[in-house]
């Protein structure tokens, strides 16, 4: 391709308004062009990207038998309202009317139809499994756009739907897919880790998110450093504590024992508790309450939870152990009247709902507390002793960098950011039994199918790509998803002569798979053309030019080891080869 004819528009300055590397790169690559909030352009090198990893998916879901289709972004109402979803899908869903008043929606995911499509196609056990894919736009009216195509409003996904005869089925092909994504991100040349990832009101082990590990990343994954357990943040399991201070005596509860006015920081709180027998209590004495509101369809109730201060809540433990669809704080001017009590000191012993305790605290004795007395706390407070609703401990805390892992209790986690690139996720039946997708068995009985459920961020992990592999002077491109391989630079364009050694080379790479941009743009410095190659970061750049030519050479770099040989023109595809060849053999160690 010559550039003199490509729509690649390069900007040296960092455009105003985007806030990561990624969106900033892309951007002055001239890959993609804002048309409004959280919905971009791809132009012509972004879409080059997407293609190439489209094909990569496309490549290794075929491998294990999955089918492509592609399904309408506009949807009828009345499938949402089969499976419920109408009235729970949030604002994130675009819902919009036709001419004839019906209602419809932009997809912001297909289960409904795809259900819907295999309910009116499949009718025996006999057809089963079958495993469906695309890839598609997909519109999510995102609260807060950002990150450029990380969170977009409109974005590219491959969405793949499996349905089965039965769980163990489901389960089995749950693990064709999690490693036919790890075979994806590794031939894409990223590094990954498959996270077990928070399922819900649907429990177990299965689901699992893909994430590109990058500073940038939204998302805090845990990760023992020494067995195979990485999770998600927000579902690592916390490891048990015991309590520290068995020799101590145990008080009885001694109600607004103390007087701590305007004291709210929990250390401080602690450190400030002061009797004949106490100067001062460690910070792991002090307990933290909040009052929680669980949301279960249409119903609310509300419900305390308590940690050690030294901790931070879990509200998605919390729900999950309550099976409720959300889990939020009871908003402070509320909780404030409910307890009487200012924030800071607002506690768990006089308010009369059912109490959840973290079990770091199981054994735990002669604990602060608030009192529900502004300016006060209790002191000597033992959960299941003095709550009026205790329902137990369980693990109610956020795990943290540095807590010991409780699956082979001899490793410590790491802490890493991610890129949620992709999920795995076993549905069971819950579109199949609310949308009437059954087969007939062979007795003639109709079942519903139990499916599965495959997402992939396709414009996101374009972005991933890019967070992790960049320098100050642009893109550092993997080969597997680079627009192009090779930037082949002529400096002397205006002279035929030389404009026709890189012609042909540019042809000869072609004609060998090596995808070749040929800047051939008049009247440009040959810096103005080293910083537009740096900045596109194809893995190599040529140089042709007079001067090299009249020794018989042309120039080629690495664009990622800044590695640079000399070459004769006839030895130049040889020498690309090679370079591609040892690069394959360099991509990163994924687990
Ligand atoms: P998130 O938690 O980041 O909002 P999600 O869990 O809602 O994402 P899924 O429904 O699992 O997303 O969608 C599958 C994949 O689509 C995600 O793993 C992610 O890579 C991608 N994706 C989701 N939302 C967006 C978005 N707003 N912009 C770009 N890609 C997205
Ligand atoms: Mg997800």
């Amino acid at each position: 391709m010559k550039q003199s004819r490509a729509l690649i528009h390069t900007l040296r300055e960092v455009p105003k308004d985007a806030d990561v590397i990624s969106q900033q790169l892309m951007m002055r690559a001239g890959m993609i062009l804002k048309l409004a909030a959280g919905i971009y352009d791809y132009l012509p090198l972004a879409h080059r990207s997407i293609q190439k990893l489209q094909q990569i998916v496309r490549e290794e879901l075929e491998a294990d038998g999955c089918q492509e289709l592609l399904m309408p972004a506009v949807q009828p109402a009345e499938l949402w309202q089969e499976s419920g979803r109408w009235q729970f899908y949030g604002k994130e869903l675009l819902r919009f009317k036709d001419r004839k008043d019906g209602d419809f929606c932009l997809g912001p995911t297909h289960e409904e139809v795809i259900t819907d499509i295999v309910r009116r196609t499949i009718k025996s056990y006999k057809q089963l499994p079958i495993n469906l894919f695309q890839f598609q736009g997909k519109f999510r009216d995102e609260i807060r756009p950002r990150f450029g195509l990380m969170r977009c409003r409109e974005f590219i996904m491959k969405d793949g739907y499996s349905f089965h005869i039965n769980n163990e089925d489901a389960d089995r092909e749950y693990w064709v897919m999690f490693n036919a994504y790890k075979r994806i991100f590794s031939r894409v040349g990223v590094k990954f880790r498959p996270v077990e990832a928070d399922s819900g009101a649907i429990g177990g082990s299965f689901t699992h998110e893909f994430h590109v590990l990058a500073g940038s990343g939204e998302d805090a994954i845990l990760s023992c450093d020494s067995c195979d357990y990485t999770s998600n943040m927000e579902k690592t399991e916390a490891p048990q504590l015991p309590w520290a201070y068995p020799q101590e005596a145990e008080h009885p509860l001694m109600k607004a024992h103390f007087s701590t006015p305007g004291i709210i920081a929990m250390e401080e709180q602690a450190r400030a508790f002061k009797d004949e027998n106490h100067d001062g209590l460690p910070l792991d004495h002090a307990s933290k309450f909040y009052l929680c509101r669980a949301v279960k369809g249409e119903n609310t109730r509300d419900v305390g939870l308590v940690i050690r201060s030294d901790h931070e809540p879990n509200l998605v433990k919390l729900r999950n152990l309550l099976i409720a669809d959300s889990m939020e704080l009871v908003p402070l001017e509320e909780a404030e009247r409910l307890s009487g009590a200012k924030s800071g000191f607002i506690g768990p012993v006089e308010l009369d709902v059912p109490m959840y305790a973290d079990r770091s605290l199981e054994g735990a004795y002669n604990l602060t507390c608030g009192a529900n007395k502004t300016d006060y706390h209790h002191f000597g407070f033992k959960p299941d002793r003095d709550l009026k609703q205790f329902k137990g401990f369980f693990d109610l805390r956020m795990a943290i960098e540095g807590d010991a892992c409780p699956r082979c209790k001899s490793g410590r986690f790491q802490a890493f950011r991610g890129i949620e690139v992709g999920q795995v996720f076993k549905l069971g039946t819950k579109y199949s039994a609310s949308m009437g997708c059954t087969y007939l068995d062979a007795d003639g009985k109709a079942i519903p199918m139990v499916m599965g459920c495959y997402g992939l961020g396709v414009t996101r992990t374009i972005s991933a790509v890019i967070e992790q592999n960049y320098d100050a002077d642009g893109i550092i491109w993997p080969w597997p998803v680079a627009p192009y391989h090779v930037h082949l630079l002529c400096l002397d364009p205006a002279n035929s002569e030389i404009l026709n050694v890189a012609e042909n080379l540019e042809k000869t790479l072609e004609s060998n798979g090596i995808e070749t941009l040929l800047d051939d743009r008049e009247g440009l410095t040959a810096g103005v053309r080293f910083k537009d190659a740096d900045l596109l970061g194809f893995p190599l750049r040529v140089v042709v030019s007079a001067k090299g030519l009249k020794d018989g050479h042309v120039e080629l770099r690495d664009r990622r080891t800044k590695e640079m040989i000399i070459v004769k023109p006839e030895e130049l595809l040889n020498a690309v080869m090679e370079t591609r060849e040892r690069d394959k053999r360099k991509r990163p160690e994924n687990t």
